[in-house]
């Protein structure tokens, strides 16, 4: 009698599916569902991914399927081919890729809910102010309903306070008309709060979904969300993976941040993936941004994405200026005469003042002045941060962490020199300057509290606050309209760091931080602390604009042939000793190296050499197209699977690369 096998992925790094045989009572077992298997001496979960008849396997080795936990499929066809792509192009294990896409109740075998979204929840009684929409919001709509019913790509690139987000609600309603979800991915969860604030009426079910929900109400959203009981979904970039049956229109907000990429285990970008997924499904997808990233404008220029500019803001304020104070002219202060000045003028006239800089911590290097003695992570063997407040000193690559009281470690001397500032010292310095203010320190010590983020928000917006120190977390997307003076220190490490997209992120992080000043109805200033006043980036940047800058920085690396026009793989070793890692990447580099269409270079050391303890070592394979790398870095899965001594080295690929250690 003919054997059907199971094919089953489980939810750990593995790179093999495993054959069971499916017991002839389970007929019904197909792709998609759950079932139990035995797996070495263990009873665990898996997903069956395909069937078919007989296998290699020696039959005597050959288990049966446990259990079936589900009637129907849990994970429906367009699900399961996305999962099968994404392991496919990030070269990652399926069982991780499922792991990382489902709720972990699902995962551990919990019945599907048929629940209904009035059971749970209430839609809020808030009816929508109709607004009289621009021009600028009247065209984009416009053109995005033409391929209402059709794959399209397009950028919505419009300025801070253009008003994208009203455009995302009008193409959501003509969704809805054809009862259809809209899915809204946004790169960090503290976005997902004024989103839904914009969304929830008393006409739509919408539901968020990120890992700050309990595991529970992760479960309750997901089976609403495959029952359809939603409208909008609002959630982080797992949620790329939701299973929206009716799904009609996907939305990538802020579509150049690189949270949208995971960075540990599989490392997908969702913003790439919700491309995908809108051309599976033949349905439009909209990625806003302020600051388009490289990538997506070199696409407009292929013409792959339709381009729609917003180039005015609603309250038609003008964008505020950048000013470049020139520290190299100051005596060692941490703030320019000019800027404490122009911050006692603002606070004068009521308005309230952003100090941004993306380093927390009191000081980034303290030593020891008799002893020149310099704290280091003894995993890492870098610099460690002196935090003041927790009297310890952290480091902010592994997060090892050590008390710390004002004493050298070596000598016992007290003398101790503290270089450099992050926004504890800067809070501290703006304290004594101005006493009288009120002043909010914002950043993942200072919120790290559920709920502490958003109180802060609330209290910013009722001017509980004057003064707010803060890194990049009070830059993204937040509208506070009273804040009229954005002050950016520290950004000098950025502007030569070999990071390849380090100089990219840093003009983002400047227009979109400039963004948050003069938003309601008062004009805005933006002042940039630099030793580097001449910088040609910053110079451009000012000068004329994103747009124009990103487009110079498409030519240089037009002309030096670099990502976006060429495609990048770097596959990293992490492990004890250097040399174990340098020998895999070599055996790996010796299978590469004969190919046609890519170049190999490498082992190198990345970024940061050593990191908790272990040393990491690159190889990047660039090729001039996608489907040449992929298909290389394919072939060299079973060579590395061969590499005797592999338990010894951590490994991953990455493709498209945004920011590697
Ligand atoms: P963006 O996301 O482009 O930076 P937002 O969508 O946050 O801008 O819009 C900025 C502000 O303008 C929001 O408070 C929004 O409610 C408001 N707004 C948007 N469109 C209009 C309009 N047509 N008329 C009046 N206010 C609007
Ligand atoms: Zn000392
Ligand atoms: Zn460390």
């Amino acid at each position: 009698m003919k054997k059907y096998i199971a094919e089953i992925a489980i939810v750990k790094p593995l790179h093999n599916l495993f054959d069971y045989e499916i017991p002839s009572d389970h007929q019904e077992v197909s792709p998609g569902m759950r079932v139990t298997i035995e797996f070495g001496k263990k009873v665990v979960n898996g997903f069956v991914i395909n069937i078919k008849e007989g296998t290699e396997l020696d039959p005597k080795r050959l288990k049966k399927i446990l259990n079936v936990l589900d009637e129907t499929p849990c994970i429906n066809k367009e699900l399961l081919d996305l999962f099968l792509w994404v392991s496919d192009y990030y070269h990652a294990p399926i069982g991780q890729i499922i792991g990382l896409g489902t709720p972990s109740y699902l995962r551990n075998g919990k019945e599907m809910l048929d629940v209904n979204f009035n059971e749970i929840y209430k839609r809020k009684d808030i009816e929508r102010k109709e607004l009289e929409l621009s021009i600028e919001q009247l065209t984009a709509i416009e053109k995005i309903s033409y391929s209402i019913n059709e794959y399209h790509c397009f950028l919505l690139d419009g300025i801070t306070g253009s008003g994208k987000t009203e455009v995302y609600k009008k193409v959501q309603e003509i969704v809805k008309k054809r009862d259809k979800q809209t899915l809204i991915i946004v790169p960090e969860k503290n976005l997902i709060p004024g989103l839904l604030q914009y969304f929830e009426d008393s006409k739509m079910n919408v539901l968020e979904y990120h890992s700050s929900l309990t595991p529970k109400k992760r479960f309750i959203n997901w089976n609403l969300i495959q029952n359809c009981q939603a409208d909008i979904i609002i959630g982080t970039r797992s949620s790329v993976f939701l299973k929206v049956p009716n799904l009609g229109l996907l939305i990538v907000d802020e579509e150049h941040d690189i949270s949208l990429k995971n960075q540990s285990d599989a490392k997908y970008n969702a913003r790439d993936i919700a491309i995908y997924r809108a051309k599976k499904n033949n349905i439009p997808i909209i990625l806003g941004s302020a600051t388009p990233s490289s990538e997506t404008i070199l696409n407009v220029l292929k013409k792959k994405y339709s381009h729609i500019k917003m180039r005015e803001r609603i309250n038609k304020k003008e964008i505020p200026s950048l000013k470049i104070i020139d520290m190299t002219k100051t005596k060692n202060e941490v703030l320019s005469g000019e800027v404490v000045r122009t911050i006692q003028d603002r606070l004068s006239k009521k308005e309230q003042v952003i100090i941004f800089l993306n380093r927390r911590g009191y000081s980034p290097l303290i030593y020891c002045k008799s002893c020149k003695w310099i704290p280091k992570c003894n995993q890492c063997g870098l610099n460690m941060t002196y935090h003041k407040k927790n009297k310890s000193l952290q480091c902010h690559h592994c997060f090892r962490n050590t008390q710390f009281h004002n004493k050298c470690m070596e000598c016992n001397s007290d003398d101790i020199s503290f270089i450099g500032e992050g926004t504890e010292k800067i809070e501290e310095v703006i304290k004594k300057e101005f006493s009288n203010s009120r002043i909010a320190r914002v950043d993942s010590d200072s919120t790290s509290k559920k709920g502490q983020l958003q109180k802060i928000f609330e209290d910013i917006k009722s001017n509980k606050y004057d003064i707010l120190v803060g890194t990049q977390m009070l830059s993204k997307g937040h509208n506070f309209p009273n804040v009229t003076l954005v002050v950016i220190m520290n950004i000098d490490q950025s502007l030569f760091s070999p990071r390849l997209k380090a100089i990219e992120q840093l003009a983002q992080q400047l227009i979109q931080v400039s963004g948050r000043a003069g938003r309601a109805s008062k004009t805005g200033e933006v002042i940039l602390q630099t030793a580097f006043p001449k910088n040609e980036d910053l110079l451009r940047l000012i000068k004329n604009g994103y747009e124009n800058w990103v487009s110079n920085l498409l030519e240089v690396r037009k002309n030096l042939n670099l990502p976006p026009y060429k495609s990048w793989g770097v596959i990293q070793a992490k492990a004890r000793k250097i040399y174990d890692a340098e020998k895999f990447l070599l055996k790996i580099k010796e299978k590469i190296i004969n190919k046609d269409g890519v170049e190999v270079y490498g082992p190198m050391p990345s970024n940061m050499q050593k990191k908790a303890n272990f040393y990491n070592l690159n190889l990047i394979i660039q090729s001039q197209t996608k489907s040449k790398l992929n298909s290389v870095l394919k072939d060299c899965i079973p060579t590395i699977k061969n590499i005797p001594y592999q338990n010894r080295i951590k490994w991953t690929i990455d493709i498209d690369p945004v920011d590697y250690d």
